[in-house]
């Protein structure tokens, strides 16, 4: 992938949270509250609602963006960087 099938796929912070979404699926959601496999999307709160217990887990809960308040499309972006480039780069140039 280079930079402009980067731009053209993920343009926007919604195209980013639908691809993370789909990816997390593939991988699969445990309940932190009851370790329970199996959950619903909701999509209007960007988390995951256990079926068993009804814990909400957000999109973002338990992957490396938790803590972080960088939108995903940053988050995207910066990966795509990282990937796509052999010598570093500076943070500045992200957030631009
Ligand atoms: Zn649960």
């Amino acid at each position: 992938m280079n930079i402009f099938s980067f731009t053209a796929h993920f343009d926007g912070e919604e195209s980013c949270r639908n691809h993370f979404n789909a990816e997390r699926d593939k991988i699969g959601v445990l309940c932190k509250r009851c370790a329970h496999d199996s959950h619903y999307w909701i999509k209007s709160k960007w988390s995951y609602e256990c079926k068993k217990c009804r814990s909400r887990t957000s999109l973002r809960s338990g992957t490396i963006m938790q803590s972080s308040n960088l939108s995903f499309l940053v988050w995207y972006k910066t990966m795509f960087l990282l990937t796509a480039t052999k010598k570093g780069f500076s943070s500045k140039v992200i957030t631009k």
